[in-house]
């Protein structure tokens, strides 16, 4: 059974909802984790239930210059970097004519522009050392057409073609590249949502634990020959 036992993952958004779920199972497996957000209260007190092998960092995804300091900081710490976890999101909603440019520009920021700018951040450490693994947390909405999501959904589909070519890019040395795409999971960002109205074969909305481990399991050896795979996790609802 492969261990994360040494090994040290950033997680952003990792403050709470599915990126804390994430945080908290990698560490459970023995990895050291970066508990990456902006709110720096909530990911603080998590950092620091979690005890000796966890930090709090703050990080917007948007800011380059952030993402490069946060990895020479993670490699000063602990020396070495295995695992990134690209999770923070937003979502926003609205009928196309009402679908402002700042909506647009904020939700392919954090998303999609994050993702790239983590992704490109950890390559050189990972490429060094000749092996890593980077979960870009996409959706179901990465997968499918859904009205009013239109800034969201072109995202998510955005981070699935990143993850692709990446994997193919960054393959030979050693970094697999996976995405994730969970289906509707109980968070803050699904208040509005009524579960009953959703179609799910296995008959319930998700929990963020029903995503970690599979987190987990592209996070570690266990997927060593998995990349530029997208991971659906929704309880059948896209099948
Ligand atoms: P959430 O709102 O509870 O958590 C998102 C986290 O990201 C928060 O801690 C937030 O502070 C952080 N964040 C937002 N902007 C950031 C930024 N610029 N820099 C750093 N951190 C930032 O939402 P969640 O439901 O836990 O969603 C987590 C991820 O999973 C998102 O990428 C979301 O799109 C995706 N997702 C969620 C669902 C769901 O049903 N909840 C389904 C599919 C995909």
């Amino acid at each position: 059974v492969s261990s994360l036992a040494g090994s040290v993952a950033i997680v952003t958004g990792a403050a709470r909802g599915l990126g804390e779920a994430y945080a908290r199972a990698l560490h459970a497996t023995g990895a050291k984790v970066v508990i990456a957000d902006i709110l720096e209260d909530l990911g603080g007190s998590l950092a620091q239930e979690l005890g000796e092998r966890a930090q709090f960092a703050y990080l917007d995804v948007t800011d380059e210059q952030a993402w490069d300091q946060l990895v020479e900081d993670t490699i000063a710490e602990w020396g070495r970097l295995d695992v990134l976890v690209n999770n923070a999101g937003i979502a926003n909603a609205a009928p196309i004519e009402h679908f402002t440019r700042a909506k647009w520009d904020a939700v392919l920021g954090v998303n999609l522009t994050g993702t790239f700018l983590g992704g490109r951040a950890v390559v050189p450490a990972m490429k060094q050392a000749g092996h890593g693994a980077i979960i870009n947390i996409s959706s179901v909405e990465g997968l499918r057409g859904s009205a009013r999501l239109h800034g969201y959904t072109a995202a998510k589909f955005g981070v699935s073609g990143l993850t692709k070519s990446l994997a193919v890019e960054l393959g030979a040395a050693g970094i697999r590249v996976n995405s994730v795409h969970p289906g509707f999971i109980h968070t803050e960002m699904t208040p509005r949502i009524d579960p009953a109205v959703l179609p799910i074969p296995l008959g319930r909305g998700g929990v963020p634990d029903d995503v970690a481990e599979a987190v987990v399991f592209l996070a570690s050896d266990a997927s060593r020959y998995i990349t530029g795979a997208e991971l659906v996790i929704d309880g059948g609802m896209t099948v």
